[in-house]
């Protein structure tokens, strides 16, 4: 079937057979979808031979850029000498055990050891059980709560979808017991007459009051992405994690860092953490790991959590058959040669500038434009229907998926958050591709005012 590629209709069977994640199954099929068929640097090419300009790395996670030779040639070597074994019952791969040293050693602070998983909920569903075990191995039962932001998105499993902010996956059954929520540091939205850093220390004590409602006696760990990237790009201000890791540690609560989209050089260094000053007992990395490739994710353990799973908890009742595939783990290890070599964290920065200034040429006096905002090569554009009081527009989301179909009729993948458009282009992308992106985004813009 798939060499049938002239006669058969991909549409249609797509239509007939296929359920989409987070889609609206009765719009989805109004035109007909695109098949991607295959990329190549930052463009991938569609059914009907279009070049499309990937702002989005995917979904936030093609780091190194698509079609990398290295990446290929390390799943193929270690698929022919060995494609898979676990690591359950008192083995190991040797591609495992290099990549557990490599990130341990590349990750800030005392964040030591490494579990392996597939997605970044499996990391995030790892990082909460891990923090309810450690506090349970300790005594402390009663420190279950976590606490995470609204519009925090911490993946697609039920824990993962109850410590997120979404409230429609909350609809579905995700509301759960032991969850808490605090404001989002979102300046643009939330600040009002404040400055960003007043705004930051404020939403920052929201943790605190929260704290103060729920007794810290009952919570177990504060979760939060140092960027909060799929509620529309949420950049801290300086001000903010540095006062929530004041916060946790004074009421003896664990802080998980979510880098899934934040790991691996987004930011313009290899971590947020490193970004943003933030001190993580627990750090969870997916996407940029393998650079989308090939499933896999990662929970990085600090020194006081590890050394009671290690020393005091007895069995941790949690794995996945793929924790650690080899193949997987091969690839991330010539991901990581990559990012590294190519230095790609330091042109993320030095790239973030170029394109923040070309955006804020094009269209910084744009009537529809709020604000720019960007740190390294993550970014988002927020539509206003008021540029002087940053008001959002009545509907929230219509303007914004308007103006993602005109990207995407201007061969340009951007995804809108309600009204925001976000960006994050592969780390690899030039000077001229960012030219490219920039008008297409602006010919979007015009079009949807
Ligand atoms: N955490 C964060 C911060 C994410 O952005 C995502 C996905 O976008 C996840 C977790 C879930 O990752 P996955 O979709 O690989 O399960």
């Amino acid at each position: 079937m798939l060499d049938d590629i002239a006669t058969f209709d991909w549409q249609a069977a797509d239509a007939a057979y296929h359920l989409h994640p987070f889609s609206d199954h009765k719009t989805l099929h109004q035109e007909k979808i695109r098949i991607i068929t295959g990329a190549d640097g930052v463009f991938l090419t569609d059914d009907r031979g279009n070049r499309i300009l990937d702002g989005m790395a995917g979904l936030w996670c093609v780091a190194v850029g698509y079609g990398r030779r290295e990446l290929i040639d390390a799943a193929t070597r270690q698929m022919q000498s060995l494609p898979f074994y676990n690591t359950f019952f008192k083995t190991a791969t040797r591609p495992v055990i290099a990549l557990a040293e490599r990130l341990t050693a590349m990750a800030p602070g005392d964040l030591n050891h490494a579990f392996f998983a597939c997605s970044g909920s499996e990391a995030v569903d790892t990082a909460l059980r891990m923090a309810r075990t450690y506090w349970i191995t300790k005594g402390k039962p009663e420190k279950r709560v976590i606490v995470g932001r609204e519009y925090g998105y911490h993946g697609s499993t039920t824990l993962g979808a109850a410590a997120g902010g979404m409230v429609d996956m909350h609809r579905q059954g995700a509301r759960l017991p032991d969850f808490d929520h605090v404001m989002p540091p979102y300046w643009y939205g939330y600040g009002g007459q404040m400055s960003p850093e007043e705004f930051g220390l404020y939403a920052a004590k929201q943790l605190e009051t929260k704290i103060k409602e729920i007794g810290a006696d009952n919570i177990a760990a504060f979760i939060g992405e140092p960027i909060q990237g799929a509620g529309g790009v949420l950049i801290p201000p300086e001000t903010y994690w540095p006062e929530i890791n004041r916060i946790c540690r004074e009421n003896d609560i664990l802080l998980i860092a979510d880098e899934v989209i934040c790991g691996f050089g987004r930011t313009g260094r290899m971590f947020g953490a490193e970004t943003f000053g933030i001190t993580p007992d627990l750090m969870t990395l997916a996407k940029g790991i393998t650079s989308g490739y090939i499933p896999l994710s990662a929970v990085l353990v600090g020194d006081r959590v590890a050394d009671v799973l290690i020393n005091e908890t007895g069995e941790f009742y949690h794995g996945f058959t793929y924790s650690g595939h080899p193949v997987a783990c091969a690839v991330a290890l010539a991901n990581l040669d990559i990012l590294e070599n190519e230095k790609l964290p330091e042109r993320a920065a030095r790239m973030g500038d170029v394109l923040r200034a070309k955006l804020d040429a094009a269209l910084g006096d744009h009537p529809m434009v709020g604000e720019i905002r960007h740190i390294g090569l993550i970014g988002a554009i927020e539509l206003t229907s008021d540029k002087r009081t940053r008001r959002f527009f009545e509907k929230r989301g219509r303007v914004g998926t308007i103006c993602r179909d005109h990207c995407f009729a201007n061969n340009l993948v951007m995804r809108a958050v309600r009204d925001t458009m976000v960006f994050s282009p592969p780390l690899t992308i030039s000077e001229a591709e960012i030219d490219e992106m920039v008008a297409r985004a602006t010919r979007a813009i015009e079009a949807t005012y």
